[in-house]
């Protein structure tokens, strides 16, 4: 396929993956159409056999940084790149290739699932604000196609985006869902979860496990503390919300409470 548009006057923008499942590279692809009017694909090999190096206006990044070579590739990126775009939860926060070795090194983790002769340079998997400045953080699993339109519009005018990430329970009122975590008693995490997928767990019934990475300034004392007195284990939830790369430090704010319901003095 070549989505590469005829006007070289046009602003470029370029697609590049890292370790991920293509998922927000199919909601680009999927969403191409409506920007292909006002940029230039200049690189986007997902989509197309014909790409370029060089400089580009806008790079949107999915993946973790999980290999060597995925750092090479993101330090060139952000060489080439005005705007660098971290696009999903893996680019964003590192989600399970990062959750899934909290306890354990990635080497370790290598060698249990390819044995000893696996050849892998891998890295702990981290988002890119590790490794590199993004410009903007565009959480989601995927992306949410109209936050990706919108994020784009505002780059192409200069300016950055005005990003808010409420939580899944307002996307799941403006829907008049009942609420799973107090009717029916299910953990959901909600409460601390960035909107953008419309609350799709709780409109089928189910619990939202924070796919979306934490939302804004996420109220942890007070989820854990509704959690606490409906009878969950912290260790269960911040198990859930980790396994998707939410940063350990959010749980240093979520101090044991007693059976009341009441935070434990002193700790
Ligand atoms: S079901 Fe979950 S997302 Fe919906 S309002 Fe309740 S806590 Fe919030
Ligand atoms: S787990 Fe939460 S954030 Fe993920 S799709 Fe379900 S409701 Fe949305």
């Amino acid at each position: 396929m070549n989505l590469e548009n005829k006007h070289n006057t046009l602003p470029t923008i370029a697609v590049e993956g890292l370790t991920g499942c293509a998922g927000e590279l199919l909601v680009i692809l999927e969403n191409l159409d409506k920007l292909l009017p006002f940029v230039r694909v200049v690189s986007f090999p997902f989509a197309q056999s014909s790409n370029q190096g060089g400089p580009v206006d806008i790079t949107f990044v999915e993946g973790s940084v999980s290999q060597k070579h995925d750092l090479e590739k993101l330090e060139r990126i952000r060489a080439a790149s005005r705007w660098l775009v971290a696009v999903g939860n893996c680019a964003v926060w590192g989600c399970v290739q990062k959750g899934g070795c909290t306890n354990c090194s990635a080497a370790e983790k290598m060698l249990q699932v390819y044995g000893k002769d696996a050849n892998f340079d891998v890295l702990e998997a981290a988002p890119l604000e590790k490794h590199v400045h993004v410009d903007v953080r565009l959480s989601g699993c995927p992306i949410n196609a109209t936050q990706f339109l919108s994020v784009t519009a505002s780059l192409l005018q200069d300016h950055l985006p005005y990003i808010t990430s409420k939580p899944v329970c307002l996307e799941c009122k403006l829907k008049e869902n009942p609420c799973v975590l107090i009717e029916d008693n299910l953990p959901c995490l909600g409460p601390v979860t960035a909107a953008g997928c419309g609350a799709l767990c709780p409109s089928v019934g189910a619990a939202c496990y924070g796919c979306w990475g934490p939302c804004q300034s996420p109220q942890m004392e007070a989820m854990a503390q509704v959690l606490t007195e409906k009878g969950f284990a912290l260790e269960e939830v911040i198990s859930r919300l980790g396994s998707f790369g939410a940063p350990a430090e959010l749980f240093k704010r979520w101090k044991p409470f007693n059976e009341n319901g009441a935070a434990v003095k002193g700790v």
